[in-house]
């Protein structure tokens, strides 16, 4: 029997070196005792002897070194042994055991690596830190608690996005600190340690207030989507019943406030979500772990379509703004804001619409704490149709808007001068009977660019006419 000790929880480098001298001495699998140092020899120097591997070449797909840099993140403690079992497997001859998606020990492996990514998601999308003034200046504090070992692998993530922030990510096994140049990590951390008097907090709440629309409440998909330990750990989710309680009247007041002059009352409708194991609902799952192009990993999250699985007409945008990004959803920030008003006086229902971008993370430089829009290259385009075309082979509707010439391209799979093409039908070859409608007009974040108030009006109502050219289209 052999038997290793791994420095700790997500010990990649020795989990690696031991499976490959494992693997090479033809150690089998029900022969290895799998085991991490105690927690409080975190930093000790390792004692045992590192297991020598004989000579001899080691290959297994790179597919399957990939599952495994996730899998061991998994608070699994046998995962160590499941993926011994796998490498050994296919260094023994089994190259293809990934493609085996009814081997039990394949499929376990790819629950644990889909576990992991969920957390992941969810560490990225409701972190929140809290700003603490100390003698050597301000530092910001988050406490969070994953469900799985998914600190080491991440704390990258937010250095890259909060780079010229000093901040300390604390969880109950592993603290992450970021001094503004390096990672540090130590042992976990108690939430007494997260300070409570919290200006970030206050900001936060302000924050989420501001873009929370009460058209699009769904507390149960939001509880569903985001436990309990999540839920208390949100600023803005001390300020969620008082929205909700004062919903209804948002709603009218978001119908009765001008965006620009003349607009015509009427109700905001949410776009209904893709229901639960609906090939949409499936897309949008898979989409959150794409690594098509690199644009996923500054990102919060995915966002991807949503509307009617029925629906006449596709509008495809650009790309998730800030605030999409922040919210998973798309046409959530100002420029949608606009667009669900315009829809309202042009008649079109959101209903009955499918709403989605071209490109599906956000792609942005960040400046100082904040993040700016940067426009997606052809490359980043064309590696996020494969998404956009899903989703047109799904719905297949009857009328293509191509708001912008992003979407316009990654349609067409060509450049669009916007201006001349605006507003002229072509067709498609998709849709229900096998053919649709294109249609091009102006990204709604255009019309909120144009600096001159008598230029924007205009351009507003050219817009809404459009919209209103696109009803009738696609009646
Ligand atoms: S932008 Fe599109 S292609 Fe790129 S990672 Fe995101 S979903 Fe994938």
């Amino acid at each position: 029997m052999k038997s290793v000790v791994l420095a700790h929880e997500v010990d990649w480098a020795g989990w690696r070196a031991a499976a490959r001298a494992l693997a090479l001495s033809d150690a089998a699998p029900d022969d290895v005792v799998w085991s991490v140092r105690n927690v409080s020899d975190l930093f000790a120097e390792p004692e045992d002897e590192a297991i020598a591997a004989p000579p001899g070449g080691f290959t297994v797909p790179r597919a399957l070194v990939t599952l495994a840099e996730t899998v061991i993140q998994a608070r699994d403690p046998e995962r160590f042994a499941l993926l011994y079992r796998l490498i050994w497997r296919a260094h023994r001859g089994e190259k293809h055991i990934l493609e085996m998606t009814t081997d039990p020990e394949v499929q376990r492996a790819q629950r644990l690596a889909q576990a992991v990514r969920r957390d992941t998601h969810k560490m990225r999308a409701f972190v929140r830190f809290r700003e603490v003034t100390e003698p050597e200046g301000t530092r910001y504090v988050s406490w969070f608690e994953p469900e799985h070992y998914i600190v080491e692998a991440n704390a990258p993530f937010f250095a890259r996005r909060f780079a010229t922030m000093i901040w300390s990510i604390l969880t109950p096994y592993r603290s992450a600190h970021w001094d503004g140049e390096a990672l540090r990590f130590d042992v976990g951390a108690s939430p007494s340690e997260v300070p409570d008097d919290d200006r970030l907090e206050a900001y936060w709440r302000a924050y989420y207030s501001s873009i929370f629309n009460p058209a699009r409440l769904k507390v149960g998909a939001m509880r569903a989507e985001m436990p309990q330990k999540y839920w208390r750990n949100l600023p803005e989710a001390a300020a969620i019943p008082e929205l909700i309680r004062t919903a209804s009247g948002r709603v009218d007041s978001m119908v009765e406030q001008p965006v620009f002059s003349d607009p015509r009352p009427s109700r905001i409708v949410a776009p209904p979500a893709a229901e639960h194991g609906s090939p949409l609902h499936e897309a949008a799952r898979e989409a959150a772990d794409c690594r098509r192009c690199p644009l996923w990993e500054p990102a919060t999250q995915v966002v991807f379509g949503e509307g009617s699985p029925n629906a006449r007409v596709m509008m495809i945008g650009e790309q998730p703004g800030d605030q999409e990004d922040l919210a998973g959803r798309p046409f959530v920030g100002p420029a949608g804001q606009l667009l669900d008003r315009a829809m309202q006086e042009a008649g079109l229902d959101r209903q009955t619409v499918y709403v989605t971008n071209a490109v599906k993370h956000f792609k942005f430089v960040p400046r100082g704490k904040r993040r700016i829009h940067e426009k997606p290259g052809t490359g980043e385009i064309n590696a996020c149709r494969f998404w956009l075309d899903l989703e047109r082979a799904t719905i297949k509707p009857a009328l293509t808007v191509m708001m912008g010439a992003t979407a316009a391209r990654a349609v067409l799979g060509r450049a669009v001068a916007i201006t001349r093409e605006r507003g002229q039908p072509m067709p498609l070859p998709d849709g229900k009977g096998g053919n649709t409608t294109g249609f091009i007009t102006v990204h709604p974040s255009y019309l909120l660019r144009v600096p001159d108030e008598d230029a924007k009006a205009r351009e507003y109502a050219a817009f809404v006419a459009d919209l209103r050219r696109i009803v009738e289209l696609a009646a």
